[in-house]
């Protein structure tokens, strides 16, 4: 555990802390709905500092951790098809599909690139004119306008043999999926800083006035996480639920109005596959008929073999907030960050890998 003088701004900790203490009698349970937050909460050790009352657990915030199996499957059923470069951002390669993940498909064979950028796989595409280059698009709101803008830039140049296969997803509408599975009981959410940073605060207004449920926006330091636990606690207390930004130096009620026009120009909601959850209607981002294309699924059609779940992995129940990364029998005995099994332990924003790296888990379970 941390001691509190080893954080960046220890006082602000300390007071942080100590106002949450001064204020909490009811048990609350608290969801974050990033992977960051995920990962900043077990690093900065911030669950061992709160009361005893307070549980912070993990929902469906880490983009290639919800990624649905059988949409891997499909990105690998397309990066094998002759003549077509699959261009991906790296985080992708290891995590599992049905039968294998795309590191796989690229040991075999298939080309498969990873790229730190959209304008990279444009690149790609100019340098490759014979070939068709399709960009994996895999994220939030945060990524989704780079994407967009990409084919916006790909009509501009004129870019016949640039495609994208979107696989976006939108958090507002997998919120209220979660709360509507009525699985848990949830007293707030923690919402996420960098898709915030594009869709502002008031997409999150539904879940505080017809759910009843506490929302507060956070940054990633742990002062900012802190204090977004103990706005979120003093909602609890004086049982007045409402949407509050505690990350005021990134977030705006509107959002971004430019990156919101740019995503909104090019894709339009669709049915999206949660891992864990299934398929959720509105969460998705597919590309507008307008720009079909550059839709690769307009543009090829490919065979992709009956999804299935990897065996004994719990990803879903962890995604899902109903089951701690420690509960799955695999945790830190078959599955491991040096040798995952599930999406949860590959991602570096993933649950399971952030419980075995910063919570002591590892140890535990290697012992
Ligand atoms: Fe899946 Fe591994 Fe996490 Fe278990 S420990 S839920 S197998 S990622």
């Amino acid at each position: 555990m941390k001691h509190i003088d080893e954080y960046r701004r220890p006082d602000s900790i300390k007071g942080l802390v100590a106002k949450i203490n001064e204020i909490s009698t009811k048990p609350a349970t608290i969801m974050e709905v990033c992977g960051t937050h995920t990962v900043s909460i077990s690093k900065n050790g911030l669950r061992q500092l709160l009361p005893r009352t307070i549980s912070l657990i993990s929902g469906p915030g880490c983009p290639v951790c919800v990624t649905g199996g059988s949409d891997i499957d499909t990105a690998i059923a397309y990066a094998q098809q002759k003549d077509v470069i699959l261009a991906t951002f790296g985080d992708m390669m290891k995590v599992p599909g049905s039968y294998q993940s795309l590191g796989d498909a690229k040991a075999s064979g298939a080309d498969v690139q990873v790229v730190y950028s959209t304008l990279d796989a444009l690149d790609l595409a100019v340098k490759n004119p014979d070939k068709k280059v399709i960009f994996y698009g895999v994220g939030f709101e945060t990524t989704a306008p780079t994407v967009a803008l990409s084919i916006l830039e790909a009509k501009r140049r004129g870019l016949k043999n640039y495609f994208v296969y979107s696989v976006h997803k939108v958090v507002p509408p997998a919120v209220a999926a979660l709360i509507s599975l009525g699985e848990l009981k949830l007293d707030g959410f923690l919402c996420p800083g960098h898709v915030s940073a594009i869709i502002g605060s008031r997409p999150y207004e539904f879940i505080a006035r017809d759910h009843g449920i506490p929302c507060v926006i956070a940054g990633f330091e742990p002062a900012d996480i802190l204090m977004a636990i103990y706005l979120i606690v003093k909602q609890v207390e004086e049982s007045s639920p409402k949407v509050e930004i505690a990350y005021g130096r990134g977030v705006k009620e509107e959002g971004s109005q430019r990156a919101l026009e740019v995503m909104d120009k090019v894709f339009e909601t669709a049915p999206g596959d949660w891992r864990g959850i299934g398929v959720i209607d509105g969460t998705a981002l597919a590309i507008r008929g307008e720009y079909g294309d550059f839709d690769i699924t307009k543009v090829m059609s490919v065979e992709v073999p009956e999804a299935r779940e990897i065996k004994g992995c719990e990803c879903g129940e962890i995604l899902r907030g109903v089951k701690l990364p420690f509960e799955c029998k695999l945790f830190g005995k078959a599955c491991t960050p040096r040798n995952p099994v599930g999406p949860c332990m590959v991602s570096s924003e993933g649950s399971c890998a952030a419980y075995y790296r910063y919570e002591g888990m590892g140890i535990l379970n290697d012992g």
